[in-house]
């Protein structure tokens, strides 16, 4: 529907500034038919997808199905002027974070998305960026809700694992060594640019398109004791997989995989954007001493960079390696983000 009840008149038209043009320009069948219903491809395992009152999924009998769902709210999440090509990238990429993180092979969509107007212009742009990184996974959108009301998106995305297994955060050992992929601080440093008016440059694409790493999540499921993405900052979400598995970690700061832009911004601002940054969604994981061998050669076959950045001890909490030697167990500062 593309007001929240089916009766009429009961649609809160003034929070749908141009629903009467909305209704002129679209039916809702029309509306569903044009930007959702062939957005994404066919999966064999969709029984039934966008059209009834529910989709149908019929997984292998041996597969246990992953869940997980995010929402972006403009103004909070991302900027009401934002690129809606962009947020459709991002939206869904933050969604195949979390089941890359669990070590699940995505599989299948739900989208509800609330306009505050029918710009079709938007929504073919938005389903752009969308398609394109479900095209790319060969993940398939099989229903969703379309309302009006304050811009936000809502993605919900279903993964698919052997029977039994995923990549927990609580898995995680005393003597594992700690890892990441990609880079950290890249987003937070293009919004704080974006912030002061200027040009984020190579930046930008960090904050706007951040690369979900399910291929590395996949290969993870057989190699680390632990996994997490680093979406609120590297500090809190190790915190919350050191929490999960009863561990102490230790983070030698000057291997932090940095770009040139964030490595100099540190100097500034005491290592605050890769430990707090946010929006970095990279996977942070925990491997145990012995299979450290296994894990540089599968990454270096699927030419995904990683970096080792500490260990795991008996305890609890996360100490901070200095480059200079000196120990801290402080927690950062939040950067001042739409988060915070
Ligand atoms: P219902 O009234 O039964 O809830 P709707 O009229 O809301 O169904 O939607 C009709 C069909 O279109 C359903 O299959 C629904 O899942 C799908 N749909 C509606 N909005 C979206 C969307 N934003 N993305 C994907 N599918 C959608
Ligand atoms: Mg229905």
């Amino acid at each position: 529907m593309v007001c929240s009840t089916k009766r009429p008149g009961h649609c809160d038209r003034s929070r749908l500034r141009h629903a009467a043009e909305w209704i002129v320009a679209a039916s809702e069948f029309e509306l569903i038919r044009r930007f959702f219903a062939d957005a994404t491809p066919n999966r064999a395992d969709v029984v039934l997808g966008i059209g009834d009152d529910c989709a149908l999924l019929q997984p292998a009998p041996e597969q246990t199905i992953a869940v997980s769902i995010d929402t972006l709210v403009a103004g909070r999440h991302f900027l009401p002027d934002v690129d809606p090509a962009a947020l459709g990238h991002k939206a869904l990429a933050v969604n195949l974070s979390d089941l890359a993180a669990m070590g699940a092979t995505p599989a299948w969509l739900t989208l509800a998305i609330t306009l505050p107007a029918a710009d079709l212009d938007w929504l073919a742009a938005f389903m752009r960026g969308f398609a394109a990184l479900a095209e790319q996974h060969r993940v398939q959108l099989v229903g969703g809700d379309t309302t009006g009301g304050p811009l936000s998106v809502t993605i919900q995305a279903h993964g698919l694992l052997p029977v039994g297994r995923g990549l927990r955060r609580s898995g995680a050992s005393p003597g594992d060594r700690l890892f990441v992929s990609g880079t950290l601080g890249d987003a937070a440093l293009a919004l704080r640019h974006r912030r002061a008016g200027l040009e984020a440059g190579d930046l930008q694409a960090r904050l706007d398109r951040p690369t979900p790493r399910v291929a590395l999540g996949l290969l993870l499921r057989d190699i680390a004791s632990a996994a997490i993405d680093v979406s609120d900052g590297l500090h809190a979400d190790l915190g919350h997989l050191c929490a999960a598995s009863g561990v102490a970690a230790r983070v030698v700061l000057a291997q932090l995989p940095l770009s040139a832009a964030v490595r100099e911004a540190c100097k500034a601002d005491n290592w605050q954007l890769p430990l707090a940054g946010g929006d970095d969604y990279e996977l942070l994981f925990s491997v145990a001493p012995e299979r450290i061998a296994d894990l540089k050669k599968a990454c270096q076959a699927i030419n995904e960079p990683i970096r080792e950045i500490g260990e795991l001890r008996r305890g609890a909490g996360i100490t901070l390696i200095y480059p200079d030697g000196s120990e801290g167990r402080e927690t950062p500062q939040g950067y001042d983000h739409f988060k915070s």
